[in-house]
């Protein structure tokens, strides 16, 4: 569902940040993407969203190939790609209930619907009874579980996470990965950036390892293996 052919990316600066690309990512994987800081892993996950553009290569997307993508039809990509920060970027003005329901609301779903979505989804991340909370008023865990549950209202075929866990204890940690983990299990596929060692050599999936713009590793149920 996610292939990358001889992909490059040099930022306007001139550094280049991926040097030649190849990957295929099926429906339904769950892929850790590690190596040092500013190997290229989110360079590398934001060309899957489509934040960053190519310079050369081919990418396709769910079928699209997106380099040649026209940019009205960008929206609809976005659609079933379901993006994580490590920061959140919830809305700070609005309800837990209002930031998950702004996704479904600019599809223009109706009313209903969009309450009975965005009330399943907050049983799935254990938030129900938080909906009328602003961010402010939850915790890091809280508040990464509400971008969760933003990021997969939609149903998307894919959840694309750049350190997910970044800001959050390791505690915290555990509960946001049996999230993706049963996201997973549902047949989503999942793609992390992480620099968690606990988690990757925990939960054992595929591991892609990028250094100096170039995938180095790629092994099934592979190991973090860099040292923190
Ligand atoms: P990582 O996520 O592994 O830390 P990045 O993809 O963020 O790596 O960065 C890879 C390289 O690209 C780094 O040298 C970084 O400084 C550079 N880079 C990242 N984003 C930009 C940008 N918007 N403009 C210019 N250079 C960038
Ligand atoms: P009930 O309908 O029994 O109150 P729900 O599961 O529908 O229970 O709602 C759970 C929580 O979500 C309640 O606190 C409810 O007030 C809140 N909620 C439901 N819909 C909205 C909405 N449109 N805006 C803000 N909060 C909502």
């Amino acid at each position: 569902m996610i292939k990358m052919k001889d992909v490059y990316k040099t930022y306007a600066n001139g550094v280049t940040a991926l040097n030649g690309i190849n990957i295929d990512i099926d429906q339904g994987e769950f892929v850790y993407i590690v190596g040092p800081s500013g190997a290229g892993k989110s360079t590398f996950v934001k060309l899957m969203y489509r934040e960053v553009k190519p310079s050369d290569g081919t990418m396709i997307i769910n079928e699209i190939d997106i380099n040649n993508m026209k940019e009205k039809k960008v929206p609809y990509l976005r659609r079933d790609i379901g993006v994580i920060y490590q920061d959140f970027k919830l809305l700070p003005k609005l309800s837990v209930y209002e930031n998950i329901a702004f996704a479904l609301e600019v599809i223009e779903e109706s009313p209903r619907n969009i309450r009975k979505r965005v009330m399943d989804v907050l049983e799935l991340v254990g938030l129900k009874n938080k909906a009328r909370f602003i961010p402010d008023e939850l915790s890091g865990g809280e508040q990464q579980r509400v971008s969760i549950a933003r990021a997969i209202v939609n149903h998307p075929k894919v959840v694309i996470a750049d350190e997910p866990t970044g800001n959050l204890d390791p505690e915290t940690s555990w509960g946001i990965m049996r999230i993706f983990e049963e996201i997973n299990a549902k047949g989503t596929t999942v793609i992390m950036a992480t620099h968690s060692k606990e988690i990757v050599n925990t939960i054992k999936k595929r591991v892609i390892a990028v250094e100096d713009g170039l995938i180095v590793r790629d092994e099934q149920r592979g190991e973090y293996g860099y040292e923190v």
